[in-house]
């Protein structure tokens, strides 16, 4: 059967994009390398996506029931879905060919890359350990668990100080880590985050090790050497949350020749369209300056709106 649609990536981009693609009428495949849901089945209580209230008998979605909804949604309107990765991608003519993981290839007149991004993380003891149980990337989504708990935030930049910001307005004990002696995000966020009552800020350290039992429990500070003082040093202190803000890097990697930012995010028109002809971008693998599920869907949406329009033109 030919496709006119493949979709890579089924996290609630490539989800939500192969459900308008399907109820468009166009044949379409989602190939995705891991479970359908991407980074929202790591998602606790959707509570922030709009309308999953839930019920006087049911609490809200979790992340793992949403994205389960979303497949099951897309496969009843006729998308089909593979599980494998997808190693390349090139465009000849108006036709894409993917290699898959399998040594096998699937050829159509467009794509939609909805292959997300991934945190970076510290890599120290403790923090794959308690992900999900006090150790989170993301403060608008985890944040509201923590109301006036012990929170620590980890890193130097724009996020870090931005999510520091969000967090100390649901607690006065924000203890922000940067292992250098000065902040690189924007001057003026970081001048608001030092000044911010509830946000201890500590330069020249770092996060070593995250500890507990159950959940997060304490963690083990270390003096960092960049204002020569106690190198090394370390020390253990409570915590109730970890926040870790090193920097995400977007899953472009299969789109070596398509216009991105200085980050690697791909850009695109409003269709989602990359300078690729054929070729849609969904979710938070795009340039955007805000990277949540209620974003990924609409612009899966887009996307396969924005193809369809782009496959009816091909073929005149
Ligand atoms: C811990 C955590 C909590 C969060 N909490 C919230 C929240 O409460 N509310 C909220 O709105 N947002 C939250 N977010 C953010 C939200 O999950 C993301 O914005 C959203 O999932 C992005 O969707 P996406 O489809 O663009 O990408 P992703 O969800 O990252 O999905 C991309 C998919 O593409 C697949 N893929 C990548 N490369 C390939 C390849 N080469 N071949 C095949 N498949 C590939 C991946 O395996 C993945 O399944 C949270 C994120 C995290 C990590």
């Amino acid at each position: 059967m030919s496709i006119d649609l493949i979709i890579i990536g089924a996290g609630p981009a490539g989800l939500t994009a192969a459900q308008y693609g399907a109820r468009a009428n166009l044949k379409v495949l989602v190939i995705e390398q891991l479970a359908p849901g991407g980074q929202a089945l790591l998602i606790d209580v959707l509570e922030n996506y709009p309308g999953n209230v839930g019920s006087a008998d049911a609490p809200p979605k979790t992340g793992f029931e949403f994205s389960q909804d979303l497949h099951k949604q897309a496969e009843s309107f006729g998308a089909q879905f593979l599980s494998e990765s997808v190693l390349s991608l090139k465009r000849e003519g108006n036709l894409f060919t993917l290699a898959l993981g399998n040594g096998e290839t699937r050829t159509a007149p467009a794509v939609i890359l909805a292959t997300g991004a991934q945190h970076r993380t510290l890599d120290v003891p403790g923090e794959a350990e308690f992900s999900g149980r006090g150790v989170s990337y993301c403060a608008t989504c985890d944040g509201p668990f923590f109301r006036n708990k012990k929170i620590f935030v980890a890193g130097g930049g724009d996020a870090a100080c931005d999510e520091a910001q969000y967090l100390s307005r649901l607690s006065s004990q924000v203890v922000l880590v940067h292992r250098r002696d000065h902040f690189r995000a924007q001057k003026a966020l970081a001048e608001r985050t030092l000044h911010n009552p509830n946000i201890e800020v500590r330069f020249n350290t770092r996060i070593k090790e995250i500890r507990g039992g159950q959940k997060v429990a304490s963690v083990i500070l270390e003096r960092t050497g960049d204002d020569g003082k106690g190198i090394g040093e370390t020390r253990e202190e409570a915590a109730d949350a970890v926040f870790i803000f090193a920097g995400t890097i977007p899953q472009s990697s299969l789109v070596p020749d398509t216009a991105k930012d200085e980050n690697g995010y791909i850009i695109t028109d409003q269709k989602m369209a990359s300078s690729v002809p054929g070729l849609f971008i969904a979710g938070d693998v795009r340039a955007s300056p805000f990277r949540q599920v209620v974003v990924a869907a609409a612009e899966g949406a887009i996307a396969a709106h924005c193809a369809a329009e782009y496959i009816d033109r091909l073929n005149g």
